[in-house]
Parts: structure tokens; sequence; C-alpha cells
């Protein structure tokens, strides 16, 4: 970093700070993880240089054979990873792969049908100050509030819904919800109204490469994903088609004298329907994160995400907290904290000062507001990173309790800040800007 350090002191400094922030703190976020030496190298590379609108082999620009290579290896080592027909690694985020989908498969103000953003829906899934909220039609499923199935999607309910509103799409997939989804039954309430089926596995993209959660490329007309959540590459989107999803979404009408399939209707809403020019120092970095997913050690990695994530549900059960659903399934939980008299905002605020990172979140039927919520979200994948194991998340439980009971005292907020570190600092990150 040595460049940087004397061009940039503020950047530099600012840069500095936050390694020892990610070093010392605890990242309990659920949607964020800790990329390998490998991945940072392609991401901070020349590469950035290069325009290469187009794909490999069919370029808008000269001078992409070298990009081509990166981008070509990236796309084989997705198709392995998930066991799949076509990819296109462009998207520059979970969001661009989303736009993607909708651009494709939707016309303004068409239905779509997908769950409910206070039930742990994402925005791109029809939130109204988003894109896909104003543009489109957006109906809800949910979770059930009560009953043995609390928390969790009753299948019934959604073909319910679906017979209702009658989309013409319907999304898989969320930023808070510890459950697997069932994804067979899902395709059989689509195929009955005539529906696209998509699932946007963004946050357990690496549990399903791992194949230790459902796999949903089977199933689904298209899957999005990002590439830098449980899946542990660069930030950045990614579109799958499954080997038998493809096929089964009939003809597509000939657009200038050629019938296309989908795969190439979706090549073009990435670009140019949605974007420029593709990242292609993420793009390369995709591809060493892909390799990555592809070694054993990835497989135990993700076991691992979902150990711990079990541990500390448990252990928060154990203590008397209300755990949304009773459990979890991947690698997140959510925290009902209202039996603790601790809103979320206030919950997320104190847990900072003991440098433990965690967030605010809506539980199903939240009686605050989204700025306030009763709850916090609580993921295991950039702890687990670190080589933490089910004992240390048992702690991790124990000192996150003390802080909620005790959010008013100083020194036992000053004792677990200690605790943190010294935990930290037997599983240590990155030393890269003083290297
Ligand atoms: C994180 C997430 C996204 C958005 O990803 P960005 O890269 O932040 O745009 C989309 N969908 C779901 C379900 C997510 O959890």
């Amino acid at each position: 970093m040595s460049h940087l350090k004397q061009a940039d002191p503020a950047i530099y400094s600012a840069l500095e700070k936050e390694v020892s922030r990610q070093n010392e703190g605890l990242e309990l976020i659920a949607s964020e993880n800790f990329v390998s030496r490998p991945v940072m190298q392609a991401m901070g590379s020349p590469l950035t240089n290069k325009y290469a609108e187009g794909l490999p082999g069919k370029r808008y620009y000269g001078g992409c054979q070298f990009v081509d290579i990166a981008e070509d290896i990236a796309r084989d080592r997705a198709k392995q990873v998930f066991n799949c027909e076509w990819v296109n690694v462009q998207p520059h985020s979970g969001a661009s792969a989303n736009a993607a989908v909708y651009l494709t498969l939707m016309k303004p103000g068409d239905v779509f049908l997908g769950l409910n953003l206070a039930h742990g829906g994402h925005l791109t899934h029809g939130s109204p100050v988003n894109f896909s909220g104003i543009l489109y039609k957006a109906e809800y499923y949910g979770v059930e509030p009560d009953g043995p199935d609390a928390g969790r999607i009753d299948m019934n309910k959604v073909r319910d819904q679906a017979l209702k509103v009658r989309p013409r799409m319907i999304s898989i997939g969320a930023s808070a919800y510890s459950r697997d989804f069932d994804y067979a039954a899902f395709r059989s309430v689509a195929d009955e109204i005539g529906a696209f089926l998509w699932m946007d596995m963004a946050h357990t993209a690496g549990l399903i490469a791992a194949k230790i959660m459902k796999d949903p490329l089977p199933h689904c007309h298209i899957v999005s994903t990002t590439t830098h959540k449980t899946l542990r590459g660069p930030r950045g989107g990614m579109l799958l088609i499954g080997k038998d999803g493809a096929n089964t979404m009939g003809k597509v009408a000939p657009k200038s004298g050629r019938t296309k399939n989908w795969s190439e209707l979706f090549d073009s809403s990435v670009f140019p329907g949605m974007q420029g020019g593709p990242l292609m120092h993420v793009i390369a970095a995709k591809a060493v994160a892909f390799g990555e997913a592809l070694e054993p050690e990835f497989i135990t990695y993700a076991k691992q995400v979902i150990s711990n994530s079990k541990a500390m549900a448990n252990a928060f059960v154990e203590r008397g907290y209300d755990v949304v659903s009773g459990g979890t399934d991947n690698h997140l939980s959510l925290i009902d904290l209202r039996n603790k008299g601790i809103t979320g905002k206030d919950a997320e605020i104190v847990l900072g000062t003991a440098d433990i990172t965690v967030n605010k979140n809506m539980v199903p039927y939240d009686t605050e507001s989204p700025f306030v919520t009763s709850g916090i979200r609580i993921g295991s994948p950039a702890m687990t990173t670190r080589g933490m194991g089910e004992d240390d998340f048992r702690t991790i439980v124990h000192l996150i309790d003390r802080v909620l009971t005790n959010a008013h005292n100083d020194s036992v907020i000053s004792d677990v800040r200690g605790a943190i570190h010294e935990l930290t600092d037997r599983f240590p990150l990155y030393d890269f800007v003083t290297a």
C-alpha cells in the first residue's frame, strides 16, 4: 500500500482505520464476509482499465483477448460450481442482476408475487422506494404469525395468494429468512398459473454451492445472486439458468428475424439493457472466488457456517431470546427482542459500542417502524471465515446477552469490548496495510 500511503494520505488513513475495525471487531452482519488475498489482488488490478462491452469473443472494443480469458474462466467455473447451463457474470451487484430479471420477464405495470419485505424479503422484491415497486405491481406472501409454523412460509397460502393475484412472475429469496425454501412446491404453483419462477439466492449462494441447502436451479426459470455474501467472492452479481430451467420456459417471440433463446435475452438485458462496460477486474476476482468455491475446503467452510449459526441460535433460545421460527437452517437468525425490552435500533447501537457489529431488522408482524424495528439479524459467515467454531459462537452469545441486559452499564460494556478484542486477536485477519 506504499503508493497509496504516499499519494493520498487521507484515503490511506480511512482505509487503515477500516482494516483495524475489521480486525478488532466482531462482524456478525449476515450479508458480509471476508474475501481472500488472491480475490483482493485480482480486484485491485490493471484489469480495471479495460472496456469490454459485449461478451467474450463478441466485444464492441479491441484488445479484449486477455480479459476474455478471465471472463471465460469465471463463466466455466460458475457453471461447475452450480452445475448450470448458462451464466452471466457481468452484473455489478445483486440489485443489477435483479433489474435484468425484471427487464427480461416483466413489462411495466405487470404483477409479481414476492416475499413480504417486512417478513424477510429484499428491497428489490417490490419495495415502494425501489424500481421493482415503482415500475411493477408487487403483491406479497408472508410467514405465519403463530402456531407450529410461526415464522415459516406456508405453501398453501402462497398458492391461494397466487391464484388470487395471478402474477406474471413469482419471486423466492430473502435477506432475513432463516429457513430453506420448498422450490418444488413453488414451481408447481408457478406452473398452475403459468408464471415465471425466479429465485434470488443472494444470501445463501455459498451454502447452495456447497450442496448443503436445497438447490433452486432445477426448479426455477432464472436464478440471480450476489457473489459477496456466503459465496465469499468480490462485491458483485450474477445470473444463472439451470440445466432444466431453460428449456421449460417455452419459445420466445422472434426478434430481428430469428428466434432468440432465453439466455440471450437475459444477456442483452444485462448489456445493453442495464449496464455499460463490465467491471473486468471484478469478473477476474469472481473467477478466483469460484475457483476457491470448487475446493473441498469450501464445503468444510459452508458446513461450519451452518453449525456455528445453529449453535448461536440455540444459545439465544437457552437464554430466553425469541428466535424467529425457533431456530435456523442457514447462516443467520432473526432475534425478536420485544420480550427483552430493547428495540433493534438501540441493540444495534449499544452492541456497536462493544465492537460487535449487527444490524437492526424488522421482525414479522413488527410493531415498530423500519427505522427502529424490534429485532436484530445475526449471521455466522464472516467470523467462520476467520476460523471460529461453535464454542466461540456460544461465547459470542454470552457477550451479546451481557451487553443487551446491561445496556446502560458502561463498565460491563467496556469489559465486553475487551473480551471481544481478545477473541478476535486469536483469529487474525489482514495485516496488508502495514505490510
Ligand atoms: C443482498 C441482496 C441483494 C442485493 O445485493 P446488492 O449487491 O447489495 O445490490 C438482492 N437480493 C437479496 C435477497 C439480497 O439479500
